[in-house]
């Protein structure tokens, strides 16, 4: 007899302050190291920061704002996010459909991913009222029509397109999206079974560039009147960026404004925006403390690395914010750049920054690296028995300027 489990590649998050009354409740990252001394990672998610980057981008954006749920699932995050005014999630799995659901009964929900499993699909359209499901191919149109079809309501089915090349630091359309011609062809066979009809494209993330938006918007026109059907819905999806110490983006009313002139070019009226933001949504509300556990040279040996959150301070390169955090006074020494390595046997667990910290910094000395809200907890494993890692909720600012929120002054001694 065979069971199987399903079981967790890594450990929860243990939470010391999951909850709260008001933000002035909540504990200061300073605060919370004094206390804890933790010995592995603190995630530190700030929900007033991620708040008023939902309300800004809620605000900019003429349309439905859909949060990507991918790139920070944590339930803190998710919460924030709708106290912000989200009220419209992308899920890819239905482990995201579930968990979403869980939370808010009310949600609407999006299913985005163009390849899901028959099982998914049923799921999501039976148990969890997902009505939304997006396709790139012929094969998926199948699939999500098969699945469904014993009820007699009609799915939202938006076909998503690829682009070429943006200028963004993360392509996606290598991987998903159809061509021009089948993009055409599906629209046509998707309209009589759809109860609405989208088209959908990602820039890519991190996408610097808001002319990528005025020529995919442009591209996805040229398609909706090939096609020669009426479509409800243009989702001009995610990538919207957000600083790094090496990169500085426009700003979002940029990206806003040649979405809003490239809208207006198209002439449709009636056809309505949805985004799919994650990044600019989460990216300053989150950020890990990590302690120094040897220094040689200019590299330091932390407890977290590219198989916990600071993946994309791997392979990527991404660059973060850092300041130190010691216990007792800093002696206001002079800043120099350093490198981080992971607590890993792996030679790639290396992440080469730069990251700027004072010059004094030691072994036993906490580093608290921000902008890790996207793509940085959710990207953790168990990989070498290092899946330990604590979660709180802080009052801090972000430690960049993000979208409605000053940055905090930029090195500070606990
Ligand atoms: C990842 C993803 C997003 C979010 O992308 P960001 O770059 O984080 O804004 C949105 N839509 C889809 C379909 C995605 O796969």
């Amino acid at each position: 007899m065979s069971l199987i489990e399903n079981r967790a590649a890594i450990g929860p998050l243990h939470r010391h302050v999951s909850l709260r009354a008001d933000s002035q409740a909540l504990p200061t990252v300073a605060g919370m190291v004094q206390t804890l001394r933790p010995s592995e990672p603190l995630h530190c998610i700030r929900p007033d920061v991620i708040a008023a980057a939902a309300q800004s981008f809620t605000a900019a954006f003429n349309g439905d704002v859909l949060y990507a749920v991918k790139c920070n699932p944590e339930p803190a995050v998710l919460r924030a996010l709708w106290e912000g005014g989200i009220r419209h999630f992308d899920c890819a799995s239905i482990s995201e459909v579930t968990l979403v659901r869980r939370l808010f009964p009310g949600a609407q929900i999006h299913f985005m991913h163009p390849v899901k499993s028959r099982p998914a699909i049923r799921e999501a359209w039976a148990v969890h009222g997902v009505r939304d499901f997006v396709l790139d191919s012929f094969g998926e149109l199948e699939k999500i029509n098969q699945e469904i079809s014993t009820d007699s309501a009609r799915p939202g089915l938006f076909v998503r397109i690829a682009l070429p090349e943006t200028g963004a630091v993360i392509n996606l359309s290598k991987k998903f999206g159809a061509d021009f011609e089948t993009a055409v062809a599906l629209l046509r066979a998707a309209r009589p079974l759809a109860s609405r009809l989208g088209v959908a494209f990602h820039a890519g993330s991190q996408c610097l560039d808001p002319l990528a938006w005025r020529d995919a918007i442009a591209l996805a026109g040229e398609v909706i009147r090939a096609a020669g059907v009426r479509v409800d819905v243009l989702d001009v999806g995610g990538g919207f960026p957000v600083a790094y110490p090496d990169m500085d983006p426009p700003p979002l009313g940029a990206f806003m404004a040649e979405i809003d002139a490239a809208y207006d070019r198209l002439d449709m009226p009636g056809l309505k925006l949805w985004a799919e933001p994650g990044r600019a949504l989460v990216a300053g509300g989150g950020s890990v403390v990590v302690q120094v556990q040897l220094r040689r040279g200019n590299m330091l040996y932390i407890n977290d690395g590219v198989y916990g959150a600071l993946a994309d301070a791997g392979a990527l390169k991404f660059c973060f914010p850092t300041r130190l955090l010691r216990a007792g006074h800093s002696a206001g020494a002079p800043d120099q750049a350093f490198g981080f390595f992971g607590p890993s046997c792996d030679s790639l667990d290396v992440m080469n920054g730069p990251f700027i910290l004072p010059e004094d910094v030691a072994e036993g000395d906490w580093i608290e690296i921000g902008q890790l809200g996207a793509y940085g907890t959710c990207l953790r494993t168990a990989f070498n028995g290092f899946d330990r890692a604590a979660l709180v909720e802080v009052s801090d600012r972000a430690m960049m300027d993000t979208a409605g929120y000053e940055p905090e002054p930029s090195s500070l001694a606990a």
